[in-house]
């Protein structure tokens, strides 16, 4: 560590939130790092599946009925399904609501 400036040289960092095993990145709990999370209204959705082919990490599912549901394990609480919705269905919330 540069005592004088206080920045950390990365080979200093703790180990913690990375991939440190091949095929191992599907137990990372992405979601952790997220502030906000997306809501559903599913009276609105018109399921176009746009959030489906927008959402950057690919955490929504298609369900029996034809709705799409985030999986919030791995949602980063980017909102870009939200943006993207043609219904406004999607809502961002505070994770902390
Ligand atoms: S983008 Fe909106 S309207 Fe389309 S499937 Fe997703 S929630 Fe429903
Ligand atoms: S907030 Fe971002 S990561 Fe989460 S479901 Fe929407 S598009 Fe995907």
């Amino acid at each position: 560590m540069a005592k004088e400036t206080g920045i950390v040289s990365w080979k200093d960092l703790a180990l913690g939130c990375a991939i440190v095993e091949p095929g191992s990145s599907a137990n990372l709990k992405t979601g952790d790092w997220r502030s906000q999370r997306p809501v559903t209204d599913y009276e609105k959705c018109i399921q176009c599946g746009q959030c489906y082919i927008f959402c950057p990490d690919m955490v929504y599912t298609q369900n029996e009925k034809g709705f799409y549901h985030p999986n919030l394990f791995y949602c980063k609480g980017c909102g870009i399904c939200a943006k993207e919705c043609p219904s406004d269905s999607i809502t961002m919330v505070e994770e902390s609501d």
